[in-house]
């Protein structure tokens, strides 16, 4: 007699750490686990009350297909569909960059420097997540976020109607769609990545996350001068302009404010690991 092979929780989760270990994921048994427990619609106390449990044919197949993906390198975030963000649940699909906890320096700035009712402009928001974080923590501000991708304002819009916020998104580049609108305060994560270096990333980012909101030009500051020069038309006397920047870049996009002329006082601010993140 033939015995049809049991896969249980434990025995699955020990099989895919072991698979996912083996293609370079780092850490294969807990992403597994939160795999799992996204197919079993449990969280991860009730994985483990539950190692014995065998998995139907059906939530076998759903949790292949994510580990196959996994396998493949996709992140993690596009797979679950989410990344926490700010203490936000955040959708997130290929159209958009991940999110990620160093721009929570840029929101937590922002926020110290932005009255309760200023009007901000978020250039390049992507999934909203800086958008939508100022949004919840500054109720009465009038909030825009622009995106070149029209795919990428769906998700947005879609966050915004899931947080229960109105942020104005509207279509183009950069300033394009706010010509001749004057803002409180102006934030922007760009893309910051020079050209040559978008290959050396590691495949999760180089292979999957969308090129267009990674690639900064050949030194990766193009989109830091042009918002750099033309800011100041978008910004009320006393405005903040407020951008993150990758590491090592804050002295010369710093020198972009100073050189500029128009900006009167210009700061850097460190994530927790003490790295200089974002400059206004
Ligand atoms: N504003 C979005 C974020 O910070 C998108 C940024 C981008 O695509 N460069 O995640």
């Amino acid at each position: 007699m033939v015995q049809q092979e049991t896969w249980t929780v434990l025995k699955v989760l020990t099989w895919t750490k072991e698979f996912l270990t083996q293609k370079g994921v780092e850490n294969a048994r807990l992403e597994s686990e939160w795999m799992l427990c996204a197919v079993l619609g449990l969280d991860r106390m009730g994985l483990y009350v539950n190692f014995d449990k065998p998995l139907t044919p059906k939530e076998l197949a759903d949790y292949r297909g994510m580990i196959a993906r996994r396998g493949r390198r996709e992140p993690l975030q596009y797979i679950l569909g989410s990344q926490e963000f700010m203490g936000l649940d955040f959708a997130v699909a290929p159209a958009v960059l991940i999110p990620r906890h160093d721009t929570e320096v840029l929101v937590n700035e922002a926020v110290k420097r932005a009255g309760k009712t200023s009007s901000i402009l978020d250039v390049g928001t992507g999934s909203g997540c800086i958008s939508i974080s100022l949004a919840k923590a500054l109720p009465g501000a009038i909030i825009t976020g622009v995106d070149t991708s029209v795919d990428a304002l769906a998700v947005a819009e879609k966050n915004c109607n899931t947080h229960g916020v109105a942020v104005k998104l509207l279509h183009g580049s950069l300033f394009e769609p706010v010509q001749g609108q004057q803002f409180h305060m102006v934030v922007s994560n760009p893309p910051y990545i020079p050209s040559d270096d978008l290959k050396t990333l590691q495949p999760e980012v180089r292979d999957y996350e969308p090129a267009g909101a990674l690639d900064g030009g050949k030194d990766g500051l193009d989109f830091y001068r042009q918002i750099v020069a033309a800011a100041t038309d978008y910004l009320v006397c006393g405005g903040w302009l407020l951008l993150e920047v990758g590491i090592g870049q804050a002295e010369q996009v710093r020198k972009l404010f100073f050189d500029n002329g128009k900006f009167a006082e210009v700061f850097a601010a460190k994530d927790t690991a003490d790295i200089e993140r974002v400059v206004g």
